[in-house]
């Protein structure tokens, strides 16, 4: 079966400055990747603007129409976080064609998804946009799965390169949302240490995994087969969302990882096997960062690639042993994690 894929010449209309490095040209990039260089069959899904309500369930009302607000306008949200004419439309069409490729993956059209959208939104909080972020859309789609499918348990993956500090505060509180992050630090924005573990009922199901730079495939891989994989086969989710940002890749102007292509599609097949696990293999990814054009679109590729591999037919390839020097990082997350999750690894 073919993977759904969201993209759109109309998420092109964000335009923050000639500048910035989340850019149109991003998009342009994929575009181009899709309609002259296509890795793999895949079906196109439809965007559609997100309604009110579907916002609502992350962000507040006065927020919501602040937004809303500068439609025709240019106007500074933050330091780099700038609305534009055209950002509130692109904005509603980003978190919209999530959820539609949600409702894709959910009637079985297609068997997982890539929405390939602008701008991103990890860091966008319940009232305030920051770190390019507007509207939280991997948030927004999790808040459709719980109430709109009537799912109890979804897990996110977040490997972009920063801390998803909007997607925490979300669900911090909460069990049936699991956040797990994978995050350079120190760095924007700051937030992402170890011992935010969540709070009362959600006690355990917020993981930061920060990490200092130069990390590269078989670190994140390691964290994804030997930290992340024993959580997902306890949390039980009924589907995984990603947070799937390319800032992590060797050459990004923004980070310090060095993730290859073969590297993300290597992750997204062992997220694939975690979905295929518990989640009847329902697996959505949703673009975040990644600011190196050649990059960015060689991962992608990666990454759509492994999601048409065949069910149940992904090879666990030998995993290389654990650094020393990552051993050493993981040594007091781990004694975190272990109060509240087996993970057996030494
Ligand atoms: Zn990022």
């Amino acid at each position: 079966m073919k993977p759904g894929v969201v993209i759109d010449r109309r998420y092109l209309d964000h335009d923050m400055g000639g500048w910035h490095v989340e850019s149109p040209a991003r998009i342009e990039t994929l575009l181009r990747l899709l309609e002259e260089d296509p890795p793999v069959p895949y079906r196109a899904i439809e965007p559609r603007p997100a309604a009110d309500e579907e916002l609502g369930w992350v962000h507040e009302r006065g927020y919501i129409d602040l937004i809303r607000s500068t439609s025709g306008k240019t106007v500074p949200l933050d330091a780099d976080t700038i609305a534009g004419p055209k950002t509130w439309e692109t904005a509603l069409l980003a978190a919209g064609g999530f959820l539609e490729s949600l409702d894709r993956v959910m009637d079985g059209t297609v068997p997982n998804a890539f929405s390939l959208v602008r701008p991103p939104g990890h860091h966008a909080e319940a009232s305030r946009a920051m770190g390019f972020c507007f509207f939280n859309n991997v948030a927004i789609g999790a808040e459709h799965l719980l109430r709109r499918h009537g799912l109890g348990r979804v897990l996110i993956v977040d490997w972009d390169l920063h801390h998803g500090n909007g997607t925490e505060r979300t669900f911090y509180e909460r069990s049936d949302v699991l956040y797990f992050s994978v995050h350079q630090s120190p760095l924007y924005p700051g937030t992402g240490a170890a011992r935010f573990f969540g709070h009362a009922e959600g006690h355990g199901y917020n993981i930061n995994v920060p990490l200092l730079s130069g990390k590269g495939d078989a670190d994140y891989l390691q964290i994804f087969e030997k930290i992340l994989a024993p959580v997902a086969a306890q949390f039980r989710p009924e589907f995984i969302l990603v947070s799937a940002g390319f800032d992590v890749a060797a050459g990004d102007p923004l980070g310090g990882m060095a993730v290859t292509p073969a590297g993300f599609g290597r992750l997204t097949a062992s997220l694939m096997a975690m979905a295929e696990a518990a989640a009847k293999g329902r697996l959505a990814l949703v673009l975040e960062g990644g600011y190196d054009l050649q990059a960015l679109r060689a991962g992608v590729r990666e990454v759509l690639k492994a999601l048409t591999a065949k069910r149940g037919s992904l090879v666990k390839k030998e995993l290389p042993a654990l650094s020393a020097s990552l051993r050493l990082e993981l040594e007091e997350p781990l004694r975190i994690f272990r109060r509240k999750w087996d993970i057996p690894f030494a």
